[in-house]
């Protein structure tokens, strides 16, 4: 089989560009528009619908309707799985273009986007459907003279707010449990990366999803965001997206109607390499793509490396090496390492961050710089500080985007205490052979996931998120559905 020629079918997409709402593509209605430009190269790929506060308010209504006359959320597990698995299809039929889409939108390389991030989101929804109809309720222990029942019933509507570094992975990682749950879903992608949630919204109705239980509001975080997280009959809000958005949600959350809130947040996540480590290469190359895959623009990042001192010059020295192979290409070469940075904005948001780095007195080993300006887009080296100190801005600030900073340390108590000196508790990693090292350093870092001699394990059948500052509540796995569903206790007297 010839593989794509992405670059033609990139000039002959025509992207979505208008929200959805009560099954139909429609303008806001003020009329307004944002561009939206590829970090590829700098150029306007569409002007896509602004969403305002009135669009809140249509979308809500009608994701309401839907869920009270029952067309979605009084249909069986069974039928919601049926659709659900014809939506997991349809993705999977149109994965070039969806993976070509986010790649326009977002810069990452196109390689990825088809090899993970599509096949990823399908296997989500295919998960999820077929789990739906194998979740039972429970029967409570009581005497005879009485019959507990402990049932799980739909929220009713769910507002979804999703970042831009896996738009279509964040989306269906909320929208397929609410959904197969027979909730309402109103979807805000970011307004980085709008596309492929609008082009979803499209073939979840191509699948039978009805009018009106998925809507999708392309639009900005204070003004299509904002009113959907203050709305009065939105009864759960679920975010992925930074700390400080996530904090103010819980607020909106709190100043309103007390709605059910999850938030997916940021991460520092550390990196823990020990002299025993099975392979201190493996280990290395490990360490190079934890951070430089998706240009680090990912919440588990491995951004702090630490590394025990008597390895560390020897281990640096590979990590540098691994590094300077994955040079940002443009993303629809097949064989790009990293691609483009989100917009101008986050690349010169990450640049400010190397120049503290370097005002800090890191020592700078690797990269540092813009690159491939004469694509007119968004490209960042890969960058790696040594000799970094704890308390160093680069050792505590999420940065989200391809700097890595390696700090050293001397045994077990040592390590854990700089891995676990963060506001954020997202994930870990371990690298030892000593596999009482290893389980004693796992059961002590303050993670939402830990990983033994690897880094980014992970699928649908665990859950994933945060301690702390990182966020509450679990996305994938049977755990997810706790975030769409309130518990019931209903009681029979038999008496
Ligand atoms: P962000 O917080 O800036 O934006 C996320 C979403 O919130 C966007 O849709 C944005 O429009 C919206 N938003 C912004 N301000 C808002 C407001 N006042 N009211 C309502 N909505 C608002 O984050 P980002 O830059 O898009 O994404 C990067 C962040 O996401 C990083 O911190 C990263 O760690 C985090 N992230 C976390 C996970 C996880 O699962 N824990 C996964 C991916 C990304």
């Amino acid at each position: 089989m010839t593989p794509p020629d992405w670059h033609t079918r990139a000039a002959n997409l025509t992207p979505p560009r208008q929200a959805f709402i009560d099954g139909k593509a429609v303008d806001a209605a003020s009329g307004e528009t944002f561009d939206c430009i590829s970090p590829v190269d700098g150029r306007l790929l569409t002007r896509v619908a602004s969403c305002g506060a009135e669009d809140v308010e249509r979308a809500v209504v009608s994701a309401r309707r839907a869920f009270e006359d029952g067309r979605w959320s009084a249909r069986t597990p069974t039928q919601r799985k049926r659709v659900l698995q014809k939506l997991g299809e349809l993705m999977q039929q149109h994965r070039e273009e969806l993976a070509l889409l986010e790649t326009l939108d977002m810069g990452k390389p196109i390689a990825d986007a088809l090899g993970i991030d599509v096949p990823a989101s399908v296997r989500c929804v295919l998960w999820t459907a077929e789990a739906i109809d194998k979740v039972y309720g429970e029967v409570a222990p009581t005497g005879p003279d009485e019959l507990g029942l402990i049932t799980r019933e739909p929220l009713g509507v769910i507002a979804a707010i999703v970042p831009w570094n896996f738009p279509l992975l964040m989306a269906v990682w909320k929208l397929a449990p609410a959904l197969a749950t027979g909730n309402s879903v109103v979807l805000k992608p970011s307004e980085k990366s709008p596309l492929t949630a609008l082009r979803l919204a499209e073939l979840a109705i191509e699948a039978g999803i009805p009018a009106g239980v998925l809507n999708v509001l392309p639009g900005f975080g204070k003004t299509a965001g904002e009113p959907l997280a203050l709305h009065m009959d939105v009864d759960g809000l679920v975010f992925t997206g930074s700390t400080a958005v996530g904090k103010h949600l819980l607020g909106c959350a709190a100043r309103s109607n007390m709605k059910r809130a999850y938030m997916e947040c940021g991460g520092k996540s550390p990196n823990v390499v020990f002299a025993d480590a099975p392979s201190l290469q493996q280990a290395a190359q490990a360490a190079a793509s934890g951070i430089f895959f998706n240009q680090g623009e990912v919440c588990t990042a491995a951004s702090r490396l630490l590394v025990e001192r008597s390895v560390k010059d020897e281990f640096v020295a590979m990590v540098v090496a691994a590094g300077r192979r994955m040079q940002p290409r443009h993303p629809l070469d097949p064989d790009a390492p990293m691609g483009a940075m989100v917009d101008e904005v986050q690349m010169r948001r990450v640049l400010g961050y190397i120049e503290q780095g370097r005002a800090q007195g890191a020592q700078l080993r690797l990269g540092g710089s813009r690159t491939l300006t004469e694509t007119g887009g968004y490209y960042i080296e890969p960058t790696i500080f040594d000799d970094v100190q704890p308390q160093m801005t680069i050792a505590r600030e999420e940065i989200f985007g391809p700097v890595l900073s390696v700090i050293g340390f001397d045994g077990e108590e040592e390590g854990l205490r700089i891995a676990n000196d963060t506001p954020y508790g997202l994930a870990a990693g371990v690298w030892t052979r000593d596999i009482s090292k290893a389980h004693r350093m796992a059961r002590r870092l303050r993670a939402g996931s830990v990983w033994v001699n690897y880094w980014d394990g992970g699928d649908m059948t665990a859950p994933f998120g945060g301690y702390k500052q990182s966020g509450n509540g679990r996305d994938k796995s049977l755990h997810a559905f706790e975030k769409y569903t309130e518990l019931k206790a209903t009681w029979v007297n038999l008496g």
